[in-house]
């Protein structure tokens, strides 16, 4: 297939599900990752049509909800001190411990929303009197741009320019996922986009230490099947292996390039995930080389210890202990026009996803 619009096939993705349908004889749990998916899977309706007995979870693949609120705390920090933050879109309605970047913005913050750390750069070469901040969150599919835009900042000799850094990796968190005694988890689908970068070669000790099959599959309804497909073959067989079925896109060792980019600026270290905990090893943090690039070593900006909103239940739900339907304040008192948690803010959390989508 070549074009775009062919992974939205009717025809061809009711055919895979009418084989899931044929080859599901037990009840399975299989989790995916990414919230992109999750908002496909759910948009697109899959959910309802799936077999009774093969149950998806929604992982934990979305940056946005598992941002720690402490940091979105710092970045609004930043913003009282004077500094230019700079950010994605989808962080600003997040709210922290007591209001959001965009009600910082309200009440004077010089907050731009930009698509690339690039245009942060820009900025901090424009406004040379001003301290630029641009903050840093995501996957293992938005470290390149970051850090690229650090040796971007190197290279114009800017003194100026920093990132608030938060990047998470998938494989550590997968690894706590599977570890949990609560774990109810059979097969993964593992998130495309990240592997784009990454490539596979890392999720094959989790597939032979968990004996849990990860299936790499993409975001549109057809790969999503596809996907399930695979997984479910996989389990009845009694198999579990890595198996790549987003190999249009996905490479066994990803994008060299993007890599060395990565590690020239990141190493990997302990990170704080939102209503998960500290997880080791789970995402970048500046390498010494590049600290004066590190806004949090560079401001003098407090940690304070935030509890969440004791009645949201996101950390269960990214971890694929409960369905957003299953929260008490679904619908009622969070909505996304008062979001009591990050799930129901970001476009790819499972709590937004149910609300503007799911019939279940
Ligand atoms: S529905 Fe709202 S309160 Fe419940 S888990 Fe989701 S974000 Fe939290």
């Amino acid at each position: 297939m070549k074009y775009l619009n062919e992974y939205r096939n009717l025809e061809a993705t009711k055919k895979i599900l009418d084989e899931i349908h044929k080859i599901t004889t037990k009840p399975w749990h299989i989790m995916e990752i990414c919230g992109g998916q999750t908002h496909s899977l759910v948009k697109n309706g899959i959910l309802e049509l799936l077999p009774e007995k093969v149950s998806m979870i929604h992982g934990p693949g979305c940056p946005v909800c598992v941002t720690p609120l402490n940091l979105i705390d710092k970045a609004i920090e930043l913003l009282e001190q004077g500094v230019i933050v700079c950010s994605f879109g989808d962080m600003i309605r997040v709210p922290g411990s007591k209001k959001s970047l965009l009600e910082a913005k309200a009440i004077g913050g010089d907050l731009r929303i930009l698509y690339s750390p690039l245009e942060a750069v820009t900025i901090a070469k424009e406004n040379p009197t001003k301290e630029v901040v641009f903050f840093a969150v995501g996957f293992e599919t938005t470290a390149p741009a970051n850090a690229l835009s650090v040796l971007h900042a190197e290279k114009l000799g800017l003194k100026n320019y920093s990132i608030l850094a938060s990047h998470v990796l998938v494989p550590p968190a997968m690894e706590a996922i599977l570890a949990d005694e609560l774990c109810r988890i059979d097969a993964f689908l593992g998130a495309g986009h990240v592997c784009a970068i990454m490539g596979i070669q890392q999720y094959y000790p989790l597939v032979k230490k968990y004996k849990t099959p990860i299936v790499v599959t993409g975001f549109e309804p057809l790969d999503l099947v596809q996907g399930i497909y695979m997984a479910v073959k996989q389990l009845e067989e009694g198999r579990f292996e890595l198996e790549n079925q987003y190999s249009r896109i996905v490479k066994p060792f990803g994008n060299t390039a993007a890599i060395a980019v990565i590690n020239k600026v990141f190493e990997v270290g302990t990170r704080e995930w939102r209503g998960i905990g500290e997880i080791p090893n789970s995402g970048y943090v500046i390498k010494q080389a590049y600290r004066s690039y590190d806004a949090e070593a560079k401001f003098n900006i407090s940690y304070i210890k935030v509890l969440e909103n004791a009645k949201c239940i996101a950390g269960q739900i990214l971890r694929g202990i409960k369905k957003p339907n299953q929260c008490d304040q679904f619908g009622k008192a969070c909505k996304p026009s008062n979001p009591l948690g990050a799930p129901m803010v970001s476009s790819e959390g499972a709590c937004a996803a149910y609300y503007h989508f799911s019939t279940l």
